[in-house]
């Protein structure tokens, strides 16, 4: 219910308007986006590298209906790239890319722009040594976003893809995807879905991210286990020796800032794991379904935006 409000509440102007005054540096955005610049995220990367940890960088933006901020964002991907590249770290380190960033949603040219973008951005993540994975958005842009990833994975296979547990159709789709060379992100969902499309009560969203999880341990692929929710971890860990999984055929995944102590102590057991790392002016939108999902930091955030800080 809260949950619902504050994604509701962060789509008003008047609500944006506030919050984004914030300076970057107020500790609620510094939690969790390092900063707004190529040479942050980069900073940032390095700290968590020499943890033992891999990384994927996000340059925020979302829903452009402006095919000029398509363009610099593909700009800020190309950049980051090379970035990486010259930091010694696309070893370590690929790329997460929001279809509606780079032009999905523009009339008409959306499906074809955004595909075209994606490829420069595949292309230019191969050249530095690294891959690509598509982040999931709302469900109105599922099927759009999966037909993108079809065609980019004809000449990029190694482009990750992400399943959204919350969604009914997910499982189905997670046998789809479950074959060799695929890499899948399973994730629960961070948007507001109708209960048409979604489960919405947290024990059926948790008993389908289990299913799916299945379906991915069990199959030829690469899942990517994208939760912070300890018991999520644990069935993550219990499937993976069920299926005889080795070490690196699977990883975790986890948000920047959020439970940095089980990341390492995660790292630190062998296991592989990635920080998904945001960073950009246009941290709005993440940073209120970072919130959202967690209402015990909305005393924090209320009393950031006081004190402006
Ligand atoms: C690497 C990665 C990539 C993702 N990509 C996508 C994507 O492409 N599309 C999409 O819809 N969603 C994405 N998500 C978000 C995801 O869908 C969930 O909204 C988010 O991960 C919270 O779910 P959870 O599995 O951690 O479980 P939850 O049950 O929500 O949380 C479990 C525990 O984690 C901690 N925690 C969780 N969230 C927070 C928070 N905001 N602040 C502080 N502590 C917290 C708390 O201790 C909580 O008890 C991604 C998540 C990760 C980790």
């Amino acid at each position: 219910m809260l949950r619902q409000t504050l994604l509701t509440l962060a789509a008003s102007d008047r609500v944006r308007d506030l919050v984004t005054r914030l300076p970057v540096s107020s500790a609620i955005v510094t939690r969790y986006v390092p900063g707004e610049s190529t040479e942050d995220a980069v900073r940032a990367g390095r700290r968590l590298a020499a943890k033992g940890l891999r990384l994927t960088f996000d340059h925020l933006g979302e829903d452009t209906r402006d095919e000029r901020q398509a363009e610099a964002t593909v700009a800020a991907y190309l950049d980051l790239l090379a970035a990486l590249s010259e930091a010694g770290l696309t070893a370590d380190a690929e790329v997460s890319v929001k279809l509606s960033a780079i032009g999905q949603a523009l009339p008409e040219i959306g499906a074809k722009l955004s595909l075209e973008n994606a490829r420069r951005i595949c292309r230019a993540a191969r050249d530095a040594g690294t891959t690509v994975t598509l982040d999931m958005e709302d469900h109105t842009t599922t099927d759009q976003t999966l037909a993108t990833l079809r065609e980019l994975r004809m000449d990029y296979p190694e482009t990750g893809a992400v399943l959204q547990a919350y969604l009914r159709r997910t499982e189905d789709d997670c046998r789809a995807l479950a074959h060799e060379g695929s890499r899948v992100r399973l994730c629960k969902g961070a948007y507001d879905e109708p209960a048409s499309v979604a489960f919405s009560s947290r024990a059926d969203v948790d008993r389908s991210y289990v299913r799916c999880l299945t379906v991915l341990m069990a199959g030829a692929g690469y899942p990517m286990v994208a939760s912070h929710d300890p018991t999520m971890i644990r069935i993550a860990g219990a499937l993976a020796t069920r299926f005889d999984r080795a070490p690196g055929s699977y990883e975790f995944q986890m948000l920047y800032g959020i439970r940095p102590e089980e990341q390492r102590r995660l790292a630190s057991t062998g296991e592989r794991v990635r920080v998904y790392v945001p960073y950009g002016r246009e941290w709005y939108g993440y940073l209120m379904r970072r919130l959202a999902e967690r209402p015990a930091n909305l005393t924090f955030f209320l009393r950031s935006l006081i004190s402006k800080k």
